[in-house]
């Protein structure tokens, strides 16, 4: 465990306002803006292990990160008849960050259009004016410090690359040769056309959601965060209070209990099997609601 700090329940287990089951994207920013509350209770769970090791860090590795069997699901395609049977690998994290510790670093927030297009098929609250002060909020921009789009001060380090590819500028001249529009900013007001992305990236790091969100408020004494601990089991009585269980390492030999007595989140990731859990038959909810970007990142 990473740090169990959490005040132990009578029965044995730990107590929480909040438990947030997966310490993946989501995750990590749900534990960050849930324990500003010194009197809140925050409990942060993730199967995975810590995601302070090399591979994890260094931007060049991210292939390695991605293939390395210690920090992901493992998942594969069913064999692909196109493809000559093969098993296509699908790649998602099961590390402290998520798929944020491995992935690409590119920071893309979604076209425009598509968060309008949300709002006008009744998503009220989730037009792309409704989501940009979120955006600007979560970043630090060291190439557009503070615009219309861009944000500075935020958690989240985003940069140019510095010394791409020179392959990058000879594909991009051939892209202008035959007409094709520059984009200089893929999150500015018009995100079509050909250039370089930004990256999430701090001094040469990787600049995960937890490097982002947690490591900097991980001293919070209200927030407990438990690693290589994969939860198997929440059970939710009628006034709302959840037991969970789980458990410890890779063995599975070491049983462990948490109870959460406010609410639970799921950041387990949205391709993880079992309807959020990474388990056959976990959890569903029982309404689904849709709530506005405000009541989210508010
Ligand atoms: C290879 C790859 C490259 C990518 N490249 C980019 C990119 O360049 N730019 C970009 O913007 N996006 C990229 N993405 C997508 C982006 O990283 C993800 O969309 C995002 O991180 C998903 O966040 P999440 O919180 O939904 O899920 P995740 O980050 O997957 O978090 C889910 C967490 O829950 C944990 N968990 C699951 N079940 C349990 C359980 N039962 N008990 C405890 N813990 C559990 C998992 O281990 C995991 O840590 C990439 C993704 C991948 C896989």
């Amino acid at each position: 465990m990473a740090a169990a700090k959490g005040p132990r329940a009578a029965n044995g287990a730990e107590s929480f306002d909040y438990l947030i089951v997966g310490a993946g994207s989501a995750g990590c920013v749900l534990a960050n803006r849930l324990s500003a509350d010194a009197n809140t209770r925050v409990g942060l769970i993730e199967a995975g292990p810590s995601d302070k090791r090399l591979l994890v860090r260094i931007p060049a590795a991210v292939a390695a990160a991605i293939g390395d069997p210690a920090i992901g699901w493992g998942y594969k395609s069913v064999p692909q008849r196109h493809l000559n049977n093969r098993r296509i690998p699908l790649p998602r994290g099961r590390v402290l960050g998520g798929c944020s510790s491995i992935n690409g670093m590119a920071y893309f927030r979604g076209h425009p259009r598509d968060f309008d297009e949300w709002a006008e098929a009744g998503a009220s609250g989730w037009s792309y004016e409704d989501v940009l002060p979120y955006f600007r909020r979560a970043e630090n921009n060291e190439t557009w410090p503070e615009s219309r789009y861009h944000g500075s001060g935020g958690p989240m380090n985003v940069l140019d690359i510095r010394q791409p590819n020179p392959l990058v500028a000879r594909f991009l001249e051939a892209t202008s040769s035959l007409g094709f529009a520059r984009c200089e900013d893929f999150n500015g007001p018009d995100p079509e056309g050909f250039g370089c992305r930004q990256a999430t990236i701090r001094r040469g790091r990787r600049e995960s959601m937890v490097t982002a969100y947690v490591d900097p408020i991980a001293h919070r004494q209200n927030l407990a965060i438990y690693t290589e601990s994969l939860v198997t089991e929440i059970v939710i009585d009628d006034c709302g209070q959840a037991q969970f269980a789980g458990r410890y390492g890779g063995g599975g030999d070491s049983a462990l209990q948490w109870r959460a007595d406010h609410g639970i989140d799921r950041g387990t990731g949205g391709q993880a099997a079992g309807g959020g859990l990474g388990l056959p038959g976990s959890v569903g909810a029982k309404r689904e609601v849709a709530l506005p970007a405000e009541a989210v990142f508010g």
